[in-house]
C-alpha cells in the first residue's frame, strides 16, 4: 500500500518499526501535494525544505510523534512561519511565538508539513472568504470543502496530510470534515489552549483534529489537551484521554435530536443519516427521540454572539500593531480607515459591524443580552436531554457539499450551513463528525454530541459508530494513488 493509505496510527507504528522513515514519509505527502495542490487549493504556506529538514531530524529523536507530518490551520501562530488567517490584514504577520496547542505535538516529534487555507479569520462555512482563493473539495473541485477550516478537512481527504489542525467557533471543524468525508472532533470548550489561536470568538473558539478516522483523532487529542496557564479558560480533563479499544454500542441510548433532524435537512443528507442509524441500531444502540427546544434560536443567537466577540477582538488591526498599513492617509483615524478599509474583506466587516451595532448602547440588551439568555437555554436543552440519552446525534449539516460560488452573495443561507453545529459551541459541549456515507457521490456527517468533559467517552462511541458504519470511501484523487 502506498504510503498515504495509513491512518496516522498505522503511520506511527511504521515509523516506530523502522519499516518507513520519517523523510519518506514526508516526501510521501509532498509528492502528494505537488500532484494535486493545484487543483486543490488546501495550503497557503508550504516550505518543503523545512519539512524534510525536520523529518531528518525527528527520525533520530524517539518523541511518541516522531516523524508525523502536520498540517496546522492558518489561524494558529506559528514562531518564524507566516500566519496570515486567510487575511490581507495579516499576510506578512510572522508571530514571535508557536500556539501551545502546536508547541505540544511539535515537542512530540510531529513535523511541520503547512499551513492550511481558511476562511478570513475563521468566518465562513466555504473557504470562499479567504484572501488568497477558495480550497476546493477533493470529491468534486467545482465544490466548497466547507469551511472555515476548509483546507484542513481537504488537506486530510485528498492525501495531502495525515491529520490537520483546525479551528471550531460554530462548526468549522466538523461542517467541513463533514464535506470532505473525513473526521473532524470539537473538543469541549477549554480542554484544549487557545493561547496562539487567533481570536474570532473567545467563550467559542476552540481547537480541534481532523483526520480520516475516530481512533487517530483521539490519538491527536491527547497531545492537544492540557490545562495552560496561558489560557485562564484553559480546563484539565478528568484524566488523559485514551486511544478507543474495540467499544461497543450495545445498550448505549442515543437520542436523534429531532429538531436537526427533519424539516430543513435535505431528503439525501437525510437519507444516508437514517441508514446510519440502522447501523448504529444494529450495532446495539437504543436509539429515540430527543428534544432540543431552543435549536432554531441557535443561529440567531449566535450571529449575534461571535460577531460582538469579533468586533471587540478585530479592534487590535488597526494598521500599528499588526501586519498591514494602507499607505498615504493624511492622519492617524484616516489611517485606521483605511487599513481596516482595505485589509478585511466584505464578510469580515459585515461581521465587526453587526457585532458593533448588537453591542451599542440603546440595542445592548434587546440582542446581546437576549442572546445570552438564549445561550443558557440551549445549554439547559443539553442538560435535559443527557438526562435521557447518553449521546445525541443528528446530520452534520443541513446539505452535501454545495457548489463554489453558490451561496457566496447570500449570506443568510450560508449562515444555515452551521444549523447543526452551533448548538455545541454556544453550550460548550464535544461534539465530532463521522462520515455517514455517500449521497449521489458526496459525502453525508453524523454528528453525536457529548457531555461537557466526557470528550473520551464521546470519542469512543465514536469509534463505535464508525465500525458500524463501515465508510472507507476516499476521493478519486487519492484513491488514484493507494
Ligand atoms: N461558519 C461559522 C461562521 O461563519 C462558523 C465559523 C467557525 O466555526 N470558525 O461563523
Amino acid at each position: 500500500m502506498s504510503l498515504l493509505g495509513y491512518s496516522v496510527l498505522e503511520a506511527r507504528e511504521k515509523l516506530r518499526q523502522g519499516e518507513v522513515s520519517a523523510v519518506e514519509l514526508a516526501e510521501a505527502y509532498l509528492g502528494q501535494i505537488e500532484r494535486v495542490e493545484d487543483e486543490v487549493n488546501a495550503y497557503l504556506h508550504l516550505d518543503a525544505e523545512r519539512t524534510l529538514d525536520e523529518a531528518r531530524r525527528a527520525g533520530e529523536g524517539d518523541g511518541e510523534l516522531a516523524g508525523l507530518p502536520t498540517a496546522i490551520k492558518d489561524v494558529l501562530c506559528t514562531r518564524g512561519i507566516p500566519t496570515t488567517c486567510g487575511s490581507r490584514m495579516l499576510e506578512k504577520f510572522v508571530p514571535v511565538y508557536t500556539a501551545t496547542c502546536v508547541d505540544q505535538v511539535t515537542a512530540a516529534g510531529a513535523v511541520y508539513l503547512g499551513k492550511t487555507n481558511m476562511d478570513e479569520f475563521a468566518m465562513g462555512s466555504s473557504t470562499e472568504n479567504s484572501a488568497f482563493g477558495p480550497t476546493r473539495n477533493p470529491w468534486d473541485t467545482g465544490r466548497v470543502p466547507g469551511g472555515s477550516s476548509g483546507g484542513s478537512a481537504a488537506a486530510v481527504a485528498a492525501g495531502e496530510a495525515p491529520w490537520a489542525l483546525g479551528t471550531d467557533t460554530g462548526g468549522s471543524i466538523r461542517q467541513p470534515a463533514a464535506f470532505c468525508g473525513v473526521v473532524g472532533f470539537k473538543p469541549t470548550y477549554g480542554a484544549v489552549s487557545r493561547y496562539g489561536l487567533v481570536a474570532f470568538a473567545s467563550s467559542f473558539d476552540q481547537v480541534g483534529p481532523i483526520t480520516r478516522t475516530v481512533r487517530d483523532a483521539a490519538l491527536m487529542f491527547r497531545f492537544l489537551v492540557g490545562k495552560d496557564p496561558r489560557d485562564s479558560t484553559s480546563v484539565a480533563l478528568p484524566g488523559k484521554p485514551q486511544v478507543p479499544g474495540d467499544g461497543s454500542l450495545e445498550g448505549v441510548r442515543i437520542g436523534v435530536v429531532a429538531e436537526l433532524s427533519g424539516e430543513g435537512i435535505d431528503a439525501v443528507v437525510r437519507r444516508v443519516f437514517e441508514e446510519a442509524l440502522a447501523a448504529l441500531e444494529g450495532a446495539g444502540a437504543a436509539i429515540g427521540e430527543a428534544a432540543m427546544p431552543h435549536a432554531e434560536y441557535c443561529i440567531p443567537a449566535y450571529y449575534i454572539l461571535a460577531p460582538a466577540e469579533a468586533s471587540a477582538n478585530l479592534a487590535r488591526y488597526d494598521g500599528v500593531r499588526y501586519g498591514f498599513r494602507a499607505e498615504g492617509a493624511g492622519d492617524v483615524i484616516e489611517m485606521y480607515e483605511h487599513t481596516r478599509g482595505a485589509g478585511f474583506g466584505d464578510e469580515v466587516k459585515r461581521r465587526i459591524m453587526l457585532g458593533t451595532y448588537a453591542l451599542s448602547a440603546g440595542y445592548y440588551e434587546a440582542y446581546y443580552g437576549q442572546a445570552q439568555k438564549v445561550r443558557r437555554l440551549v445549554r439547559q436543552d443539553f442538560e435535559t436531554a443527557f438526562g435521557e440519552f447518553d449521546f445525541l446525534v443528528s446530520p452534520t449539516t443541513p446539505t452535501t457539499a454545495f457548489a463554489l460560488g453558490e451561496k457566496v452573495d447570500d449570506p443568510l443561507t450560508m449562515y444555515m450551513s452551521d444549523v447543526c453545529t452551533t448548538p455545541a459551541n454556544l453550550a460548550g459541549t464535544p461534539a465530532i463528525s463521522i462520515p455517514a456515507g455517500l449521497a449521489e457521490g458526496l459525502p453525508v456527517g453524523l454528528q453525536i454530541f457529548g457531555r461537557a468533559c466526557e470528550d473520551e467517552k464521546l470519542l469512543e462511541a465514536a469509534h463505535a459508530a464508525e465500525q458500524a458504519i463501515g465508510f472507507d470511501a476516499v476521493p478519486p484523487l487519492l484513491a488514484e494513488v493507494i
